[in-house]
Protein backbone atom coordinates (compact mmCIF):
# COMPACT_ATOMS: atom_id res chain seq x y z
CA UNK A 1 0.00 0.00 0.00
CA UNK A 2 1.55 3.19 -0.80
CA UNK A 3 2.46 6.06 1.41
CA UNK A 4 0.37 9.31 2.13
CA UNK A 5 1.90 12.31 0.75
CA UNK A 6 2.30 15.08 3.14
CA UNK A 7 2.23 18.79 2.15
CA UNK A 8 4.30 20.55 5.24
CA UNK A 9 6.80 18.52 6.73
CA UNK A 10 9.82 18.21 9.06
CA UNK A 11 13.67 16.84 8.17
CA UNK A 12 15.31 15.27 11.45
CA UNK A 13 19.10 14.87 10.15
CA UNK A 14 21.13 12.83 12.59
CA UNK A 15 24.73 14.39 12.44
CA UNK A 16 26.24 11.42 11.44
CA UNK A 17 24.51 11.27 8.45
CA UNK A 18 26.54 14.38 7.56
CA UNK A 19 29.98 13.10 7.98
CA UNK A 20 29.69 11.07 5.03
CA UNK A 21 32.54 8.42 4.50
CA UNK A 22 34.50 10.43 7.52
CA UNK A 23 34.55 8.98 11.35
CA UNK A 24 34.21 12.82 12.31
CA UNK A 25 32.86 15.98 11.05
CA UNK A 26 30.88 17.68 8.37
CA UNK A 27 31.61 16.10 4.60
CA UNK A 28 30.70 19.15 2.25
CA UNK A 29 30.28 16.76 -0.54
CA UNK A 30 27.56 14.89 1.75
CA UNK A 31 26.29 18.24 2.84
CA UNK A 32 25.83 19.53 -0.92
CA UNK A 33 24.36 16.13 -2.05
CA UNK A 34 21.71 16.41 0.72
CA UNK A 35 21.15 20.11 -0.18
CA UNK A 36 20.82 19.15 -4.15
CA UNK A 37 17.86 16.82 -2.59
CA UNK A 38 16.11 18.94 -0.87
CA UNK A 39 16.47 21.40 -3.15
CA UNK A 40 14.49 19.08 -5.41
CA UNK A 41 11.72 19.05 -2.89
CA UNK A 42 11.65 22.42 -1.44
CA UNK A 43 9.37 24.14 -3.88
CA UNK A 44 6.46 21.15 -3.69
CA UNK A 45 6.42 20.92 0.35
CA UNK A 46 6.81 23.73 3.01
CA UNK A 47 9.85 22.42 4.59
CA UNK A 48 11.86 22.54 8.15
CA UNK A 49 14.55 20.54 9.42
CA UNK A 50 15.93 19.43 12.69
CA UNK A 51 19.72 19.07 12.21
CA UNK A 52 21.36 17.09 14.98
CA UNK A 53 25.26 17.54 16.42
CA UNK A 54 26.81 13.93 17.01
CA UNK A 55 29.05 14.06 14.10
CA UNK A 56 30.93 16.68 16.49
CA UNK A 57 29.31 16.09 20.31
CA UNK A 58 27.17 14.10 21.94
CA UNK A 59 26.54 14.72 25.66
CA UNK A 60 26.59 11.33 26.99
CA UNK A 61 29.66 10.71 25.34
CA UNK A 62 30.93 14.06 26.88
CA UNK A 63 29.85 13.30 30.33
CA UNK A 64 31.24 9.61 30.30
CA UNK A 65 34.36 11.41 29.69
CA UNK A 66 33.96 13.19 32.98
CA UNK A 67 32.08 16.33 32.14
CA UNK A 68 29.08 17.71 33.75
CA UNK A 69 26.21 16.83 31.79
CA UNK A 70 24.36 19.50 31.35
CA UNK A 71 27.60 21.18 30.33
CA UNK A 72 28.11 18.50 27.75
CA UNK A 73 24.44 18.97 26.60
CA UNK A 74 25.32 22.47 25.69
CA UNK A 75 28.14 21.74 23.78
CA UNK A 76 26.01 19.25 21.73
CA UNK A 77 23.71 21.66 21.28
CA UNK A 78 26.16 24.00 20.20
CA UNK A 79 27.96 21.26 17.51
CA UNK A 80 24.19 20.97 16.21
CA UNK A 81 24.97 24.57 15.10
CA UNK A 82 27.50 24.23 13.09
CA UNK A 83 25.99 21.68 11.48
CA UNK A 84 22.69 23.92 10.82
CA UNK A 85 24.90 26.93 9.68
CA UNK A 86 26.47 24.26 6.94
CA UNK A 87 23.39 23.34 5.65
CA UNK A 88 21.96 26.51 5.08
CA UNK A 89 25.25 27.14 3.53
CA UNK A 90 24.89 24.59 0.99
CA UNK A 91 21.25 25.05 0.20
CA UNK A 92 21.78 29.01 -0.21
CA UNK A 93 24.62 28.16 -2.32
CA UNK A 94 21.94 26.43 -4.93
CA UNK A 95 19.84 29.17 -4.71
CA UNK A 96 17.32 27.80 -1.66
CA UNK A 97 16.09 30.26 0.43
CA UNK A 98 16.38 29.47 4.13
CA UNK A 99 16.52 30.40 7.75
CA UNK A 100 18.06 29.53 10.83
CA UNK A 101 16.60 29.85 13.90
CA UNK A 102 18.34 28.60 17.26
CA UNK A 103 16.75 27.83 20.31
CA UNK A 104 19.75 28.95 22.08
CA UNK A 105 20.10 32.85 21.09
CA UNK A 106 22.78 33.81 19.19
CA UNK A 107 22.20 36.53 17.28
CA UNK A 108 25.07 37.08 14.93
CA UNK A 109 24.85 34.17 13.18
CA UNK A 110 20.86 32.94 13.67
CA UNK A 111 17.97 34.09 14.62
CA UNK A 112 16.05 33.36 17.52
CA UNK A 113 13.34 30.64 17.53
CA UNK A 114 10.18 32.58 16.88
CA UNK A 115 7.39 29.80 16.46
CA UNK A 116 5.26 32.32 14.45
CA UNK A 117 8.02 33.52 12.48
CA UNK A 118 9.18 29.92 11.44
CA UNK A 119 5.58 29.40 10.37
CA UNK A 120 5.94 32.69 8.04
CA UNK A 121 8.99 31.35 6.82
CA UNK A 122 7.60 28.12 5.63
CA UNK A 123 4.43 29.61 3.96
CA UNK A 124 7.16 32.27 2.22
CA UNK A 125 8.83 28.85 0.82
CA UNK A 126 12.29 29.22 3.02
CA UNK A 127 13.27 25.99 4.73
CA UNK A 128 13.69 27.04 8.30
CA UNK A 129 16.42 24.68 9.88
CA UNK A 130 16.15 24.47 13.36
CA UNK A 131 19.50 24.69 15.52
CA UNK A 132 20.61 23.88 19.39
CA UNK A 133 17.64 21.29 19.91
CA UNK A 134 14.90 22.32 22.30
CA UNK A 135 17.62 24.61 23.88
CA UNK A 136 17.46 22.17 27.05
CA UNK A 137 20.20 19.32 28.02
CA UNK A 138 18.91 15.65 29.00
CA UNK A 139 17.02 16.14 25.43
CA UNK A 140 18.07 15.09 22.07
CA UNK A 141 17.43 16.40 18.80
CA UNK A 142 14.86 13.83 18.08
CA UNK A 143 12.81 14.99 20.66
CA UNK A 144 13.60 18.87 19.22
CA UNK A 145 11.70 17.30 15.99
CA UNK A 146 9.38 15.90 17.57
CA UNK A 147 8.40 19.38 19.05
CA UNK A 148 9.18 21.16 16.56
CA UNK A 149 7.02 19.13 13.84
CA UNK A 150 3.94 19.85 16.36
CA UNK A 151 4.57 23.72 16.80
CA UNK A 152 4.52 24.08 13.21
CA UNK A 153 1.77 21.95 12.39
CA UNK A 154 3.45 19.30 10.56
CA UNK A 155 1.73 16.61 8.84
CA UNK A 156 4.81 14.23 9.05
CA UNK A 157 8.35 13.90 10.39
CA UNK A 158 10.98 12.46 7.85
CA UNK A 159 13.81 10.59 9.72
CA UNK A 160 16.74 10.25 7.14
CA UNK A 161 19.10 7.85 8.97
CA UNK A 162 21.63 5.57 7.75
CA UNK A 163 19.08 2.95 7.39
CA UNK A 164 15.93 2.02 5.08
CA UNK A 165 13.38 1.69 8.08
CA UNK A 166 12.11 0.22 11.66
CA UNK A 167 12.85 -3.57 11.81
CA UNK A 168 12.20 -6.04 13.81
CA UNK A 169 15.66 -6.40 15.69
CA UNK A 170 18.83 -5.11 14.94
CA UNK A 171 19.53 -5.77 10.74
CA UNK A 172 23.30 -5.37 11.98
CA UNK A 173 23.53 -8.16 14.09
CA UNK A 174 20.26 -10.39 13.20
CA UNK A 175 20.44 -10.96 9.72
CA UNK A 176 16.90 -12.29 8.99
CA UNK A 177 15.42 -9.37 10.86
CA UNK A 178 12.35 -8.24 9.60
CA UNK A 179 11.67 -4.54 8.18
CA UNK A 180 7.97 -3.13 9.13
CA UNK A 181 6.28 -1.32 6.15
CA UNK A 182 3.80 0.10 9.11
CA UNK A 183 3.95 -0.30 13.08
CA UNK A 184 2.23 1.35 15.30
CA UNK A 185 4.05 3.96 18.18
CA UNK A 186 2.71 1.61 20.94
CA UNK A 187 4.55 -1.11 19.32
CA UNK A 188 8.23 0.70 18.85
CA UNK A 189 7.69 1.58 22.60
CA UNK A 190 6.33 -2.07 23.76
CA UNK A 191 9.02 -3.58 21.84
CA UNK A 192 11.96 -0.83 22.29
CA UNK A 193 12.31 -0.17 18.77
CA UNK A 194 14.76 2.34 18.93
CA UNK A 195 13.15 4.54 15.80
CA UNK A 196 13.77 7.54 17.87
CA UNK A 197 14.55 8.06 21.82
CA UNK A 198 10.65 7.17 23.97
CA UNK A 199 10.26 10.67 24.36
CA UNK A 200 9.76 12.02 20.65
CA UNK A 201 7.87 8.70 19.97
CA UNK A 202 5.05 9.29 22.20
CA UNK A 203 5.16 13.38 21.37
CA UNK A 204 4.40 12.53 17.72
CA UNK A 205 1.81 9.53 18.99
CA UNK A 206 -0.19 11.95 21.01
CA UNK A 207 -0.19 15.11 18.52
CA UNK A 208 -0.80 12.57 15.58
CA UNK A 209 2.35 13.08 13.56
CA UNK A 210 3.50 10.17 11.58
CA UNK A 211 7.21 9.55 11.40
CA UNK A 212 8.33 8.18 8.37
CA UNK A 213 12.40 6.31 8.46
CA UNK A 214 14.35 5.95 5.59
CA UNK A 215 17.94 5.78 4.53
CA UNK A 216 18.68 9.37 3.70
CA UNK A 217 22.45 8.08 2.30
CA UNK A 218 20.55 6.66 -0.48
CA UNK A 219 20.74 8.79 -3.89
CA UNK A 220 17.20 10.22 -4.70
CA UNK A 221 15.76 8.50 -1.84
CA UNK A 222 14.29 11.95 -0.12
CA UNK A 223 11.74 12.74 -2.97
CA UNK A 224 10.83 9.02 -3.56
CA UNK A 225 9.43 8.87 -0.10
CA UNK A 226 8.49 12.55 0.51
CA UNK A 227 6.51 11.01 -2.97
CA UNK A 228 4.97 8.18 -0.49
CA UNK A 229 6.88 5.88 -2.18
CA UNK A 230 10.26 4.13 -2.24
CA UNK A 231 11.67 1.75 1.02
CA UNK A 232 10.87 3.29 4.57
CA UNK A 233 8.86 2.57 7.45
CA UNK A 234 5.80 4.44 8.76
CA UNK A 235 4.95 4.86 12.46
CA UNK A 236 1.45 6.19 12.92
CA UNK A 237 -0.96 5.69 15.41
N1 LIG B 1 21.12 18.16 22.97
C1 LIG B 1 20.53 18.63 24.13
N2 LIG B 1 19.22 19.09 24.08
C2 LIG B 1 18.49 19.05 22.94
C3 LIG B 1 19.09 18.54 21.77
C4 LIG B 1 20.39 18.10 21.81
O1 LIG B 1 21.14 18.67 25.18
O2 LIG B 1 17.32 19.47 22.96
C5 LIG B 1 22.54 17.77 22.99
C6 LIG B 1 22.79 16.37 23.52
O3 LIG B 1 23.98 16.40 24.26
C7 LIG B 1 23.00 15.57 22.25
C8 LIG B 1 23.70 16.56 21.34
O4 LIG B 1 23.08 17.80 21.67
O5 LIG B 1 23.82 14.44 22.47
C9 LIG B 1 23.60 16.29 19.88
O6 LIG B 1 22.27 15.94 19.54
P1 LIG B 1 21.85 14.44 19.13
O7 LIG B 1 22.66 13.45 19.90
O8 LIG B 1 20.38 14.36 19.24
O9 LIG B 1 22.31 14.42 17.61
P2 LIG B 1 22.15 13.26 16.52
O10 LIG B 1 22.20 11.93 17.21
O11 LIG B 1 20.83 13.48 15.85
O12 LIG B 1 23.29 13.51 15.58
Amino acid sequence: MPRPRFKRVLLKLSGEVLMGPSQFGIDPDTVARIAEEIAGVAKDHELCMVVGGGNIFRGLAGAAKGFDRASADYMGMLATVMNALAMQNALEKIGVDTRVQSAIPMATVSEPYIRRRAVRHMEKGRVVIFAAGTGNPFFTTDTAAALRAAEMGCEALFKGTSVDGVYDADPKKVPDAKRYESVSFNKVLSDDLRVMDASAVALCRDNNIPIVVFNIRERGNLAKVLGGEGTATIVQN
